[in-house]
């Protein structure tokens, strides 16, 4: 039995999917104006751990995933400008140009991650007539009004709005003004198509009923949503800074179209926050403190040890990103590599898992996937010297399907191999020495072709013996 945390519940709920053994799984994606950050790869990584959890356990995952490449504007509160407009005029490039760049360098992270692709990517620009025909239901149930800049939704309208996020309505209305869009009458509706502005075009425009112009942002989630999982749907996930807003506003569109509760189970994955002198503060592409994979990269970490990072603390939980907390992981991560290699050499077709090992994984994941303790488990099995070593590798190559690092074909990184056999050879030139002081030619002579059989040559010199690949 899998329980998983439920954001509308507010409880660990037994997770049943509507059909069987097949899971509908939506995840809110990329805004493809510039680089993931670290931040949203933790919460990319929680919805692989989800998808892998819920395919060992037998289910069949659909998996989609949007594409933000329009709409999504630099204030929640339908303001500001397109962020992809922003990237265009940034870099002197094409909308188009860079919707396609920034969605390549993500999938990019995505692989140096083990993430499982979606089984369906869609782009909001390709789902244009889709929107307009959703905004055209909800305006054909008189929840929709116009202003000067686009259609909005009567969030008054409907007797339950903002359940998620349990929303305060009446505080929200009070305490509103400073950033109401002119003439919007409730401070939580928002834009469903915006129009260009009278005196510019807009790079990204389509013609609709109501005006040239776009779709707001949360409709594209909504329309696609529908259309690739149909109308009820099993877990729908993101971060958190999206449960009071961009949730709340798709579900008060789809529930409002369909006429039914739409998704089973809300989940969402906590901030990954950077220290900072006055306290944390999340990551976030506008604060400036962004850091990206690719950085990581540069300073030497093997990207899973980001994933051996996030792993190693609850989804739920806040994460706190520092160098030496990311250090202290990637050093966990190369132990656990090192001795994964070590039990590999003892693969087995025929071994099985160890089933107490076994359970212990299992029962952690299916505790709304408590990988710190699953991680644990692992480790459990690398330290469980007295059983045998090819079940523990099966147990392990079994524990893998879930933590993703794909263990089975693992390799120490090349710098890595070279520092292993630098202190192995040390070591053996090291004993050599000694044995030579200690007048025991013989085994002097074993350990120099010992280390010649490595590859190694070695020459005796007045400052001491040096060595080098033969
Ligand atoms: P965006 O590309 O900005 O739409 O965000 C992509 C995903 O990352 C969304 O699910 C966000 O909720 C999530 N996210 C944004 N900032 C953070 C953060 N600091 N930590 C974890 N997840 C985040
Ligand atoms: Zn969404």
């Amino acid at each position: 039995m899998i329980r998983l945390f439920n954001t509308m519940t507010r409880h660990k709920d037994e997770f049943r999917p509507l059909d069987d053994m097949k899971v509908g799984l939506y995840t809110c994606g990329p805004t493809v104006y510039n680089y993931a950050h670290i931040g949203n790869l933790r919460t990319y990584v929680f919805e692989d751990i989800l998808k892998r959890t819920l395919s060992y356990a037998g289910y069949k995952v659909r998996h989609v995933m949007n594409v933000t490449d329009v709409g999504h504007l630099t204030s929640d509160q339908d303001a500001g400008e397109d962020k992809m407009e922003v990237g265009a005029q940034r870099e002197g490039r094409t909308v188009w140009e860079i919707a396609q760049f920034y969605l390549d360098a993500f999938r990019k992270d995505m692989q140096r991650l083990h993430l499982i692709e979606p089984d369906v990517w869609c782009r909001a620009t390709d789902h244009i007539a889709e929107q307009i025909d959703m905004v055209k239901a909800l305006e054909a149930k008189g929840l929709t009004y116009i202003l000067d800049d686009g259609v909005y939704f009567d969030t008054s309208k409907l007797d339950n709005y903002g359940k998620l996020a349990r929303l305060d309505l009446e505080g929200l209305q009070a305490g509103s003004r400073v950033e109401m869009v002119e003439g919007k009458r409730n401070a939580t509706d928002f834009a469903l198509w915006k129009f260009s502005p009278k005196d510019k075009r807009r790079l990204m425009e389509w013609p609709s009923p109501w005006g040239v112009g776009f779709p707001g942002w949360h409709i594209e989630c909504s329309a696609m949503a529908l259309k690739y999982l149909g109308a009820r749907l099993d877990i729908h996930c993101g971060g958190i800074d999206h449960i009071a807003v961009h949730h709340t506003n798709e579900i008060a569109q789809t529930e409002s179209v369909t006429g039914q509760k739409w998704v089973n189970w809300w989940m969402h994955g906590e901030f990954l926050t950077m220290a900072r002198r006055d306290g944390d503060q999340k990551m976030s592409k506008s604060s400036g403190e962004f850091l990206r994979l690719q950085l990581l990269i540069d300073k030497g970490y093997d990207p899973l040890a980001y994933r051996y990072f996030c792993l190693n603390a609850h989804y739920r939980a806040q994460l706190s990103f520092s160098w030496e907390g990311l250090d202290a992981a990637a050093m966990a991560f190369d132990r656990l590599r090192k001795a994964a290699i070590e039990l590999r050499e003892h693969a087995s077709a025929q071994a099985q898992p160890i089933e107490a090992a076994m359970n212990e994984f299992r029962e952690a994941i299916e505790d709304d996937l408590n990988m710190p303790r699953a991680l644990a488990a692992a480790w459990g099995v690398l330290r469980q010297s007295d059983s045998p070593p090819d079940q523990r590798w099966a147990t392990l190559v079994e524990m893998d399907r879930v933590l993703g690092f794909d263990l089975p074909n693992i390799q120490m990184p090349a710098a890595k191999v070279d520092d292993d056999l630098a202190r192995q050879v040390e070591d053996l030139i090291a004993q050599r020495s000694a044995a030579r002081k200690a007048k025991d030619f013989a085994r002097a002579d074993a350990i120099r072709k010992q280390i010649a059989d490595m590859g190694i040559a070695i020459e005796d010199t007045p400052k001491g013996t040096i060595w080098k690949k033969a």
